[in-house]
Formats: structure tokens, C-alpha cells, sequence
């Protein structure tokens, strides 16, 4: 079956059509600046050449006819019909306590996605004129929405329960909810197969760092604890969002620079992590480590805190498995960077880990990092959210038929 995966931003939408056979994306590409001047469609078939179009796109729905009409054009296209496109995977982002499972969208879950909304402002919404628009346009075509809190709704309550009054849990439903679970969900799985051991009698540690980063644990298969919290601006530090940090700051930063709590949220969200602790030079790696490389000190400290954090984590995460097999790395910096990777080692002394500096240099293949005689081992895999989205949508089109 053909799956097109969507995953709808407030103004960009990317896309992939993948055959669940093979496994194999057929084409790919995203629609950018959707609702703004000098909107574009990139588009790449497998095998083809990439092309850039400008069309304007003032909603979601103009930018999935565009979708759709590179998919089936008769030139460039790769399928004859929407006849050909089985199902659609959304990449919903905030399901909340109600979705634990992936699901096929009818009203109902619409209805139940928009209750999230509040906890998701920047994203649900977004997700979900992605969903209408696809309604719109192939209304016979079965829609799955994939959840990126689901794989997280195994947590235990120590885990999930932040030290606040608990009616705030019971009346608002504040609560760890963590992010990213389609990522580490995949990962996990395939490192269980990588280190040849049972994923249901596992203990591993998958590290996310990208723009956005998380750590997550994950026992027996299940996600039992996670970096980000409410929303994704708890844990790591990230591209440009600060990770943990005593609340009280924020009022203190509200006095002095005069600032509202809205004003200050953006400062965290948009303005600090590596972005902000590099003294606004960049939140891209690939600047650090050349910085880095060159001896430029806001460079060096600024790796230094990124690694020393997920190495915090990883350690948390040891103690609340009693143990752990093995630490993956992905995503962005994860996947690219051997410096971060080199750095977050260095503290796991501990676990017995050593590291293979050839095999660490490696790209873009799943890989055992650590020497053999490692008593933790470390990999690198690659993630494949699209994928793991389309094996979700293939799953329950099937269970529905
Ligand atoms: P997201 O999906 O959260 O936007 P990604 O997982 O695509 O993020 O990661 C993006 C980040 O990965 C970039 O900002 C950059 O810091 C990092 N990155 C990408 N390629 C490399 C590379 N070759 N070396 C080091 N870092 C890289």
C-alpha cells in the first residue's frame, strides 16, 4: 500500500509517499511559507530530479492540491491516481492523556485532538487544518493521526506527577506528557534488534537531539520516563529552547529587563538554549563545532553544557532502570555529530563505556559506536518518523477493513 505521510506546521507542510511494501519513500518534498508571500512547493520523486515551484498557497488546502497534483502529475508524477494512496498518516502532536494509541481520525478523535489543543498551541492547531484539508480533498481516503505523546502514556505517575498541588493534575491535567514518542519508540525498537536482545526485556536509553531534544527511557519496550514535560520546553537544552531551569527565573528576568511572563516564555523558547548560551550566534551545531574547532570560547561552553545535560539524563535515567543495555543517539545532532556523542561519553565512564572513535566517525547507518568489550553499548540509528507513521497507518487500515 501507498501511505502519504503528512506533517502539518503552522506554515510549512512536509510530505512523504511511502510504499509499505518495500518501505521505500517514492517521493517526497514540503510546501513552505503556506498563508505567506513567496509560498513554494519542493518536491522530489525518488530516482527524479528535485523540483522547486512558487505557487501561491493562502490555506492548507491549496498546499495538498499542490501535494496531490505533483504526485499524480503525468510527467513527474509516481502515481497514476489518488486511487493509489491507501491511507494518509498524520503526525499529530499533543494527544494528551486521551490517545496512548495511534488512531483512525472520524470526528470524534477531531473533536478530541481540539480538547489538547490548550496544550499545544503552537502545533495541534496546526496539525489539525492538515487533517481538514486532506478530508476536503480525499474524503474516501482512510486518515490515521499518530501521536507524538502517545508512546509516552506508559509512564508511571512517580514519573509523570510534577511536585504541585495535585488538583492542578486532577482540574487542569498538568502533567509530564513528553514528546517525540514516534522517534524514540522506533529507535528503541530497532536498537533492541541491533543489540540482539528482547525489545520486551530491554533497557535502553534513546537520546533525540535535534532542534528540538529529549531523552527518554525506555524499559521493557515502554516508555517509562522522558525529558520534556507539559510541554517541550522542559529538559535538554535545545536549539534555541532553554530545558530545565528554576522556575523563579523567570520572574526574576521579568524585573530586570522588564518584560512581560509572555515576552520572557518567547525569550526561553526562542532566544536561549544553544542559540542563546553561544551569545546569539547560532543554534545549528555544525557553526558550534566549527567555532568549537577554532578555539572560540561561547562555541566550547556551549557544547559543553548541551553534553553535560544529556549526560545528567542519562544517568537519571540508569538509576530509574536499575541498569541500562544500551544509549542510542539521533536525530540532527545525534545522528551528525560525533563531537556531542564523543562529549556525552566521556561521563559514562561509569557504565564501562568506551568507544570505538572509527565507528563513531561513521554516518548515516545504524551502528554499535562502542568497542566490543564496552560493558554498555551505544549506537547511532537513524530515525524515521515518517516510516514509523506509515507502519501505523498500514496497521490499523488493516485491523478497520
Ligand atoms: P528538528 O527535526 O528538530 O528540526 P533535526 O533532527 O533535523 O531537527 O536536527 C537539526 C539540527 O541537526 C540542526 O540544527 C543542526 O544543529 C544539526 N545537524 C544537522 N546536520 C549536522 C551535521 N552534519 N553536523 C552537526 N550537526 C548537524
Amino acid at each position: 500500500m501507498n501511505i502519504l505521510v503528512i506533517n502539518c506546521g503552522s506554515s510549512s507542510l512536509k510530505f512523504q509517499l511511502i510504499n509499505t511494501d518495500s518501505e521505500e519513500v517514492i517521493a517526497k518534498g514540503l510546501c513552505e511559507r503556506i498563508g505567506i508571500d513567496g509560498s513554494r512547493i519542493v518536491y522530489s520523486p525518488a530516482g527524479g530530479e528535485k523540483q522547486i515551484k512558487e505557487s501561491d498557497m493562502p490555506t492548507h488546502t491549496e498546499a495538498i492540491k499542490l501535494v496531490i497534483n505533483a504526485l499524480t502529475n503525468s510527467q513527474t508524477g509516481v502515481v497514476k491516481s489518488l486511487d493509489e494512496i491507501g491511507a494518509i498518516g498524520h503526525r499529530l502532536v499533543h494527544g494528551g492523556e486521551k490517545f496512548a494509541f495511534s488512531t483512525i481520525i472520524n470526528d470524534e478523535v477531531i473533536k478530541a485532538v481540539e480538547e489538547c489543543n490548550e496544550l499545544a498551541p503552537l502545533h495541534n492547531p496546526a496539525n489539525l487544518i492538515g487533517v481538514a484539508a486532506c478530508r476536503e480533498l480525499m474524503p474516501n481516503t482512510p486518515q490515521v493521526g499518530v501521536f507524538d505523546t502517545a508512546f509516552h502514556q506508559t509512564m508511571p505517575e512517580e514519573a509523570y506527577l510534577y511536585g504541585l498541588p495535585y488538583e492542578y493534575y486532577e482540574k487542569y491535567k498538568i502533567r509530564r506528557y513528553g514528546f517525540h514518542g514516534t522517534s524514540h519508540s522506533y529507535v528503541s525498537e530497532r536498537a533492541a534488534k541491533l543489540m540482539q536482545v528482547p525489545y520486551e526485556a530491554s533497557k535502553i536509553i534513546v537520546c533525540h537531539l535535534g532542534n528540538g531534544a529529549s531523552v527518554t527511557a525506555v524499559k521493557n519496550g515502554k516508555s517509562i520516563d522522558t525529558s520534556m514535560g507539559l510541554t517541550p520546553l522542559e529538559g535538554l537544552v535545545m536549539g534555541t529552547r532553554s530545558g530545565d531551569l528554576d522556575p523563579a527565573i523567570i520572574e526574576f528576568i521579568a524585573q530586570k529587563e522588564n518584560k512581560t511572563l509572555a515576552e520572557v516564555l518567547q525569550i526561553l523558547n526562542k532566544k536561549s538554549g544553544v542559540l542563546g548560551l553561544s551569545g546569539g550566534f547560532t543554534s545549528d551545531f555544525r557553526d558550534l563545532e566549527e567555532a568549537s574547532a577554532a578555539g572560540k570560547q561561547n562555541a566550547i561552553r556551549t557544547i559543553n553544557v548541551f553534553a553535560y545535560r544529556v549526560a545528567k539524563y542519562i544517568g537519571a535515567y540508569t538509576a530509574a532502570m536499575n541498569g541500562v543495555d544500551g544509549i542510542c543517539f539521533t536525530a540532527g545532532v545525534g545522528e551528525n555529530s560525533h563531537t556531542v556523542r564523543t562529549k556525552v561519553c566521556e561521563y559514562l565512564g561509569y557504565l564501562g563505556v568506551t568507544i570505538d572513535e572509527e565507528k563513531n566517525a561513521v554516518r548515516g547507518e545504524e551502528i554499535i559506536i562502542s568497542t566490543p568489550d564496552s560493558k554498555t553499548k551505544v549506537m547511532v540509528i537513524p530515525t524515521n518518523e515518517e516510516l514509523a507513521i506509515a507502519r501505523e497507518a498500514l496497521a490499523l487500515v488493516n485491523a478497520n477493513r
